[in-house]
């Protein structure tokens, strides 16, 4: 079976500055993909380029039979790619059921085929808000929320497009512990639900917890791909990263 996700050669440039260089990755419909590196090292600038918030000048990005190379970011989520920052970006004078409300009028209703009646649309809402874990705060604005439930609404942000492909980037970064056991089941449960998950994160922890299977790059280059067991064991990602 062809993958989900498609990437050959990807190259992106910030002036002089190569930010990825030659980038291959593919991943199968279903996958839960660990992607880490250091600081600086492409991750962000990857997901940019793949989701159409920045643009690569060299390879191509294929998903789901389509070519997306030059698409527009709304194209992309229109055709199931969808991402979290890692900044949270909430629309912040709207409440967090109101938040979700906007990737299922403008994304989930434009897609062929699709009538969803505002009370269809409300039970969506409802029912991804409990999956979150947030019901009991859909009327709250996002400001009233604590920095996990924050998280939780950019996730639940990006699942409101109803994606084929989530990619989550450091959704767990100054968590404690047990939040971040709580966003690693829940992307897990996402990922049970049939949504193919790229996680980009640091916590090594939630890494190997999450993860089916390991990418690493470092300074613009892939160094690694496959089993997590074997690229954490893997001298040069030790040299590059793990050992630091
Ligand atoms: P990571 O997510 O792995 O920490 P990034 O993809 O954010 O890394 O950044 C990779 C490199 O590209 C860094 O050196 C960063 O400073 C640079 N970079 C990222 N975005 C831009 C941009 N819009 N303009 C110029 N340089 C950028
Ligand atoms: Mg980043």
């Amino acid at each position: 079976m062809s993958p989900l996700l498609d990437v050959q050669g990807l190259g992106k440039r910030f002036g002089g500055f190569v930010a990825l260089d030659g980038i291959d990755l593919s991943v199968a419909a279903g996958e839960r993909v660990g992607l880490i590196g250091p600081n600086g090292s492409g991750k962000s600038t990857l997901v940019n380029c793949m989701c159409g918030t920045l643009q690569n000048e060299l390879g191509t990005v294929q998903f789901d039979g389509h070519s997306m190379n030059g698409l527009p970011a709304n194209i992309r989520t229109h055709r199931g790619m969808a991402r979290s920052f890692q900044l949270p970006r909430p629309f912040v004078s709207m409440t967090v059921a109101e938040n979700l409300r906007i990737p299922l009028l403008y994304t989930v209703n434009a897609r062929p085929g699709n009538h969803l009646s505002t009370a269809e649309i409300d039970a969506r809402c409802a029912d991804l808000a409990k999956l979150v874990g947030l019901a009991e705060k859909a009327n709250k604005l996002p400001r009233d929320l604590t920095q996990v439930e924050m998280r939780k609404l950019e996730l639940a942000r990006a699942m409101a497009a109803e994606p084929k492909l989530l990619i989550a980037d450091e959704a767990m970064a100054g968590l404690s512990q047990s939040e971040i056991n709580d966003i690693v089941g829940l992307l897990i449960t996402l990922n049970e639900r049939g949504i193919t998950i790229i996680m980009i994160e640091h916590i090594m922890r939630a890494v190997m917890a999450f993860s089916q299977r390991l990418v690493v790059l470092v300074s613009g280059k892939k160094i690694a791909d496959g089993k997590p067991e074997d690229v954490v064991n893997n001298p040069e990602v030790i040299g590059a990263y793990l050992g630091q």
